[in-house]
Protein backbone atom coordinates (compact mmCIF):
# COMPACT_ATOMS: atom_id res chain seq x y z
CA UNK A 1 0.00 0.00 0.00
CA UNK A 2 2.80 2.15 0.09
CA UNK A 3 3.02 3.61 -3.69
CA UNK A 4 -0.73 4.36 -3.43
CA UNK A 5 -0.06 6.48 0.16
CA UNK A 6 2.99 7.93 -1.08
CA UNK A 7 1.10 8.94 -4.39
CA UNK A 8 -1.42 10.62 -2.25
CA UNK A 9 0.49 12.17 -0.09
CA UNK A 10 2.53 13.80 -3.12
CA UNK A 11 -0.70 15.33 -4.18
CA UNK A 12 -1.69 16.78 -1.19
CA UNK A 13 1.69 18.43 -0.73
CA UNK A 14 1.31 19.94 -4.72
CA UNK A 15 -2.17 21.00 -3.81
CA UNK A 16 -0.61 22.83 -0.62
CA UNK A 17 2.33 24.65 -2.39
CA UNK A 18 -0.71 26.12 -4.86
CA UNK A 19 -2.48 27.31 -2.31
CA UNK A 20 -2.27 31.03 -2.20
CA UNK A 21 -4.79 33.89 -2.14
CA UNK A 22 -7.00 34.06 -5.95
CA UNK A 23 -6.36 30.31 -6.98
CA UNK A 24 -9.58 28.44 -7.25
CA UNK A 25 -10.43 24.93 -5.81
CA UNK A 26 -11.14 23.63 -8.75
CA UNK A 27 -7.39 24.85 -10.27
CA UNK A 28 -6.35 22.54 -6.72
CA UNK A 29 -8.82 19.31 -8.52
CA UNK A 30 -6.96 19.99 -11.62
CA UNK A 31 -3.68 19.89 -10.15
CA UNK A 32 -4.34 17.15 -7.58
CA UNK A 33 -5.83 14.43 -10.57
CA UNK A 34 -3.10 15.32 -13.26
CA UNK A 35 -0.51 14.87 -10.61
CA UNK A 36 -2.44 11.26 -9.27
CA UNK A 37 -2.85 9.93 -13.10
CA UNK A 38 0.31 10.90 -14.15
CA UNK A 39 2.19 9.05 -11.55
CA UNK A 40 -0.06 5.89 -13.13
CA UNK A 41 -3.03 5.67 -10.30
CA UNK A 42 -6.57 6.74 -10.32
CA UNK A 43 -7.92 9.27 -8.33
CA UNK A 44 -9.73 7.23 -5.15
CA UNK A 45 -12.56 10.23 -4.58
CA UNK A 46 -13.49 10.78 -8.03
CA UNK A 47 -17.20 9.23 -8.82
CA UNK A 48 -17.37 7.17 -5.29
CA UNK A 49 -20.58 7.89 -4.56
CA UNK A 50 -21.49 10.04 -7.22
CA UNK A 51 -18.74 12.41 -5.94
CA UNK A 52 -17.90 15.06 -9.03
CA UNK A 53 -13.92 15.67 -8.39
CA UNK A 54 -10.83 14.59 -7.24
CA UNK A 55 -9.93 16.37 -4.16
CA UNK A 56 -12.57 17.34 -1.47
CA UNK A 57 -11.59 21.35 -0.06
CA UNK A 58 -13.68 22.48 2.39
CA UNK A 59 -13.01 26.25 3.56
CA UNK A 60 -13.18 27.95 6.69
CA UNK A 61 -16.61 26.20 8.39
CA UNK A 62 -16.44 23.90 5.85
CA UNK A 63 -15.22 20.61 7.50
CA UNK A 64 -15.03 18.15 5.09
CA UNK A 65 -16.61 16.98 1.26
CA UNK A 66 -16.28 20.31 -0.01
CA UNK A 67 -16.69 20.19 -3.75
CA UNK A 68 -13.88 21.88 -5.56
CA UNK A 69 -15.79 24.37 -8.06
CA UNK A 70 -14.44 27.40 -10.03
CA UNK A 71 -16.44 29.83 -8.19
CA UNK A 72 -14.66 29.23 -4.78
CA UNK A 73 -11.49 31.59 -5.15
CA UNK A 74 -9.35 31.38 -1.91
CA UNK A 75 -8.99 34.46 0.07
CA UNK A 76 -6.10 36.05 2.62
CA UNK A 77 -6.66 34.47 5.91
CA UNK A 78 -8.92 31.23 4.50
CA UNK A 79 -8.17 27.84 6.15
CA UNK A 80 -8.60 25.16 3.52
CA UNK A 81 -8.86 21.60 4.05
CA UNK A 82 -7.56 19.20 1.13
CA UNK A 83 -8.48 15.60 1.39
CA UNK A 84 -6.58 13.25 -1.18
CA UNK A 85 -6.75 9.60 -1.73
CA UNK A 86 -4.84 7.32 -4.76
CA UNK A 87 -5.79 4.08 -6.04
CA UNK A 88 -2.42 2.39 -7.86
CA UNK A 89 -2.29 -1.65 -8.35
CA UNK A 90 -5.77 -2.01 -6.58
CA UNK A 91 -4.75 -0.51 -3.22
CA UNK A 92 -5.75 2.77 -1.49
CA UNK A 93 -4.17 5.45 0.10
CA UNK A 94 -6.14 8.40 2.20
CA UNK A 95 -5.04 11.70 3.45
CA UNK A 96 -5.78 15.20 4.15
CA UNK A 97 -4.44 18.58 5.44
CA UNK A 98 -5.84 21.71 6.65
CA UNK A 99 -3.33 24.62 5.01
CA UNK A 100 -3.40 28.33 5.51
CA UNK A 101 -4.28 30.56 2.65
CA UNK A 102 -1.99 33.46 3.42
CA UNK A 103 -1.88 34.56 7.20
CA UNK A 104 -4.91 32.69 9.44
CA UNK A 105 -6.54 34.25 12.24
CA UNK A 106 -4.56 33.34 15.86
CA UNK A 107 -7.56 30.62 16.94
CA UNK A 108 -7.34 29.05 13.65
CA UNK A 109 -3.88 28.74 13.76
CA UNK A 110 -4.30 27.22 17.81
CA UNK A 111 -7.28 24.76 15.41
CA UNK A 112 -5.13 23.67 13.23
CA UNK A 113 -2.05 22.93 15.38
CA UNK A 114 -4.50 21.32 17.76
CA UNK A 115 -6.03 19.34 15.57
CA UNK A 116 -2.42 18.16 13.64
CA UNK A 117 -1.27 17.39 17.00
CA UNK A 118 -4.81 15.64 17.87
CA UNK A 119 -3.74 12.84 14.86
CA UNK A 120 -0.05 12.48 15.72
CA UNK A 121 -1.65 11.65 19.31
CA UNK A 122 -3.49 9.29 18.51
CA UNK A 123 -1.10 7.87 15.61
CA UNK A 124 1.21 6.86 18.52
CA UNK A 125 -1.78 4.71 19.66
CA UNK A 126 -1.96 2.67 16.74
CA UNK A 127 -0.22 -0.29 18.20
CA UNK A 128 -1.16 -4.29 18.59
CA UNK A 129 -3.09 -4.90 21.79
CA UNK A 130 -4.65 -1.00 22.00
CA UNK A 131 -8.10 -0.67 21.57
CA UNK A 132 -9.60 1.67 18.91
CA UNK A 133 -11.08 3.95 22.10
CA UNK A 134 -7.69 4.35 22.70
CA UNK A 135 -7.25 6.35 19.48
CA UNK A 136 -10.08 8.04 20.30
CA UNK A 137 -9.89 9.15 23.76
CA UNK A 138 -6.26 10.59 22.34
CA UNK A 139 -7.95 12.95 19.66
CA UNK A 140 -11.10 13.57 22.23
CA UNK A 141 -9.00 14.30 25.34
CA UNK A 142 -6.08 16.65 23.26
CA UNK A 143 -8.78 18.69 21.51
CA UNK A 144 -11.18 19.29 24.60
CA UNK A 145 -8.65 19.92 26.53
CA UNK A 146 -8.05 23.39 24.04
CA UNK A 147 -12.15 23.74 24.34
CA UNK A 148 -12.68 22.85 20.72
CA UNK A 149 -15.08 20.68 19.24
CA UNK A 150 -15.00 17.06 17.98
CA UNK A 151 -17.70 15.97 14.91
CA UNK A 152 -18.92 12.63 16.02
CA UNK A 153 -21.23 12.17 12.58
CA UNK A 154 -17.75 11.71 10.04
CA UNK A 155 -14.72 9.43 11.54
CA UNK A 156 -11.81 7.59 10.15
CA UNK A 157 -11.77 3.82 8.91
CA UNK A 158 -10.19 0.75 7.75
CA UNK A 159 -8.46 1.40 4.45
CA UNK A 160 -8.00 -1.49 1.53
CA UNK A 161 -8.85 -1.99 -1.49
CA UNK A 162 -11.90 -0.12 -1.00
CA UNK A 163 -11.39 3.35 0.35
CA UNK A 164 -13.77 2.57 3.50
CA UNK A 165 -13.72 -0.44 5.27
CA UNK A 166 -14.23 -1.74 8.40
CA UNK A 167 -13.97 -0.71 11.52
CA UNK A 168 -15.28 2.74 11.89
CA UNK A 169 -12.79 4.89 14.06
CA UNK A 170 -14.11 7.31 15.99
CA UNK A 171 -12.62 10.45 17.26
CA UNK A 172 -13.92 9.96 20.67
CA UNK A 173 -14.08 6.90 22.95
CA UNK A 174 -12.66 5.49 26.20
CA UNK A 175 -9.32 3.76 26.64
CA UNK A 176 -9.55 0.15 26.72
CA UNK A 177 -12.72 0.31 25.16
CA UNK A 178 -13.45 -1.35 21.48
CA UNK A 179 -12.01 -2.98 18.61
CA UNK A 180 -8.59 -4.52 19.64
CA UNK A 181 -5.43 -3.20 16.77
CA UNK A 182 -3.75 -6.32 15.45
CA UNK A 183 -0.71 -5.85 13.27
CA UNK A 184 -1.69 -6.26 9.59
CA UNK A 185 -4.78 -3.82 9.72
CA UNK A 186 -4.47 -0.18 7.92
CA UNK A 187 -6.73 2.53 9.56
CA UNK A 188 -7.12 6.08 8.31
CA UNK A 189 -7.04 8.55 11.56
CA UNK A 190 -8.79 11.70 10.62
CA UNK A 191 -9.62 14.47 13.54
CA UNK A 192 -12.32 16.67 12.30
CA UNK A 193 -12.40 19.24 14.91
CA UNK A 194 -14.05 22.71 15.17
CA UNK A 195 -13.53 26.27 17.20
CA UNK A 196 -17.25 26.22 17.94
CA UNK A 197 -20.08 23.94 18.54
CA UNK A 198 -19.41 20.36 16.16
CA UNK A 199 -22.89 20.23 15.41
CA UNK A 200 -23.06 20.11 11.40
CA UNK A 201 -24.97 19.92 8.57
CA UNK A 202 -25.07 19.31 4.80
CA UNK A 203 -25.32 21.51 2.28
CA UNK A 204 -28.54 21.41 -0.33
CA UNK A 205 -25.07 20.10 -3.15
CA UNK A 206 -25.51 16.99 -0.45
CA UNK A 207 -21.71 16.68 -0.44
CA UNK A 208 -20.01 19.87 1.18
CA UNK A 209 -20.76 19.05 5.45
CA UNK A 210 -20.64 22.59 7.24
CA UNK A 211 -20.40 23.55 10.98
CA UNK A 212 -24.18 24.95 11.90
CA UNK A 213 -23.22 27.99 13.52
CA UNK A 214 -20.14 28.52 10.73
CA UNK A 215 -17.28 28.27 12.98
CA UNK A 216 -14.27 27.11 11.12
CA UNK A 217 -13.22 23.28 11.48
CA UNK A 218 -9.99 21.61 10.79
CA UNK A 219 -9.49 18.20 9.10
CA UNK A 220 -6.24 16.05 9.20
CA UNK A 221 -5.80 12.93 7.95
CA UNK A 222 -3.24 9.65 7.36
CA UNK A 223 -3.11 6.17 6.46
CA UNK A 224 -1.45 4.22 8.79
CA UNK A 225 -0.37 0.19 8.90
CA UNK A 226 -0.72 -1.40 12.20
CA UNK A 227 2.73 -3.70 13.09
CA UNK A 228 4.77 -5.07 15.40
CA UNK A 229 7.20 -2.45 15.29
CA UNK A 230 4.69 0.29 15.84
CA UNK A 231 2.73 2.49 13.65
CA UNK A 232 3.94 3.01 9.82
CA UNK A 233 2.43 5.79 8.53
CA UNK A 234 1.73 4.89 4.08
CA UNK A 235 0.71 8.40 3.00
CA UNK A 236 4.68 9.02 3.29
CA UNK A 237 6.44 10.52 0.49
CA UNK A 238 10.26 11.34 0.02
CA UNK A 239 9.66 14.71 2.41
CA UNK A 240 7.70 12.70 4.94
CA UNK A 241 3.95 12.20 6.31
CA UNK A 242 3.87 15.65 7.22
CA UNK A 243 3.21 18.45 5.18
CA UNK A 244 4.28 22.09 6.01
CA UNK A 245 0.91 24.01 7.89
CA UNK A 246 1.63 27.26 5.06
CA UNK A 247 -0.19 27.09 1.81
CA UNK A 248 2.11 28.56 -1.30
CA UNK A 249 4.94 26.60 0.56
CA UNK A 250 6.68 25.73 -2.36
CA UNK A 251 9.46 22.60 -2.17
MG1 LIG B 1 -10.62 9.14 5.04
Amino acid sequence: MRPAGALSKMALRRVGARIEPGVTTAELDRIAESIIRMHGGVPAFKGYGGFPASICSSVNAEIVHGIPSDEVVLKEGDIVSIDTGAVVDGWVGDNAWTFYCGTPDPLDRELCEVTRDCLKLAIDKAVPGNHLGDIGAAVQEHAERHGFGIVREYVGHGVGHVMHEEPNVPNYGRRGRGVTLQAGMVIAIEPMITRGSPKNETLANRWTVVTRDRSTAAHYENTIAITDDGPLILTEDDEGPWCPMEGGAHA
